[in-house]
């Protein structure tokens, strides 16, 4: 599997449909507020049971740091803190869990995302009164923020913090700040390569986190979907609407990631890698079908140059470019060891 993207910085036309706003009235922070610690608990379980090691066999540290009291900032980074011994800090800020919540809960709105929203079962009684609707915004709210938290994550054991400081004089990577300094095409090449390989990692990462939170069938616990393709189906519009909202936060503006439907792409089409591992009898339905779902979707919530299918393929050749930026780096051999 390939990935990269289309370098070019092109004017782009606003498309005809209406662009999702993500901004809810009637939605207030303390609605809310709970959800983040559940998140938090559940990352912070993750890291105790991941042993993670530096190239060198030193044991690494992750502090993870999903805030509460900041819901007007919205900042996501991962950064080295110190090397010797190896602490990394990975933080989202209260303000961009808020907006992650505030998009998901497009899926309860009365826009009609997904048309099969009635055939799905609820499983536990005691959310029966929440109905379909309200329980699947949820459980996108949960996919996005993993899929921040995971790609932070992925920045962290990928090496991408250790080169930045080390080879190339950053402090940290940022999500939402580009670097103040100018950057030459070289700088950005390799920033822009990294952002995308986190992306590609944490789409594998979150697949995987996906697929145990469905149960032995891969329906559903909480809830039951009608099908495998269904349960696609939606995972594509929760990862959808985090690159709506990146596109409303960022206005598609900065160097150094990727376009949000270049992103789209990039995190949809990786839940193939670990379908190739794990369950490579469904790897064709899901991921022919997940990006069929991938186009609807950017046409559906206005994710610019999402779905145009021709710009979808050229992306997906291009990203090629990747892979050269990992040869030519070396990142592999800062690569940590989880175990
Ligand atoms: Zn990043």
């Amino acid at each position: 599997m390939v990935v990269s993207f289309l370098h070019t910085e092109k004017v782009v036309n606003m498309p005809k449909n209406p662009i999702l706003y993500i901004g809810g009235p009637g939605y207030s922070y303390e609605n809310f507020a709970p959800m983040i610690d559940q998140v938090s608990d559940h990352f912070d379980e993750i890291l105790k049971l991941l042993k993670i090691n530096s190239p060198d066999g030193k044991q690494v540290q992750i502090k993870l740091f999903v805030e509460v009291a900041t819901p007007e900032t919205i900042r996501a980074y991962a950064v080295r803190v110190s090397k010797n011994p190896n602490v990394y800090e990975i933080r989202m800020t209260a303000g961009l869990s808020y907006h992650l919540w505030l998009a998901s809960r497009a899926l309860a709105s009365d826009v009609q995302y997904l048309n099969w929203i009635n055939k799905i079962k609820i499983l536990d009684p005691k959310q029966k009164k929440r109905g379909r609707k309200e329980l699947l915004a949820d459980y996108a709210y949960y996919l996005a923020s993993y899929l921040i938290l995971l790609h932070e994550i992925s920045h962290v054991v990928l090496g991408h913090c250790d080169y930045v400081q080390d080879e190339m004089g950053f402090s940290a990577l940022d999500e939402f700040e580009d670097e103040k300094k100018v950057l030459t095409d070289k700088e950005i090449r390799i920033r822009r390569a990294f952002e995308a390989e986190a992306d590609r990692q944490a789409g594998e990462f979150l697949t995987g986190f996906f697929e145990s939170s469905l149960g032995d069938r891969g329906l559903g616990t909480h809830i039951q979907f009608p099908s495998r393709k269904h349960v696609y189906e939606f995972y594509t519009y929760g990862v959808t609407l985090v690159f709506v909202l990146l596109q409303q936060l960022t206005q598609r503006k900065g160097a150094i990631h990727p376009k949000p439907n270049e992103r789209q792409y990039i995190v949809v089409s990786a839940l193939s890698k670990y379908f190739e591992k794990y369950k490579p009898e469904q790897l064709r339905l899901i991921h022919d079908h997940a990006v069929l779902t991938m186009i609807k979707a950017a046409k559906k919530t206005g994710l610019i140059e999402g779905s145009d299918p021709i710009k979808v393929m050229q992306n997906a050749i291009s990203l090629a470019f990747v892979d050269d930026v990992v040869k030519e780096t070396n990142i592999r051999e800062y690569q940590l060891i989880l175990s």
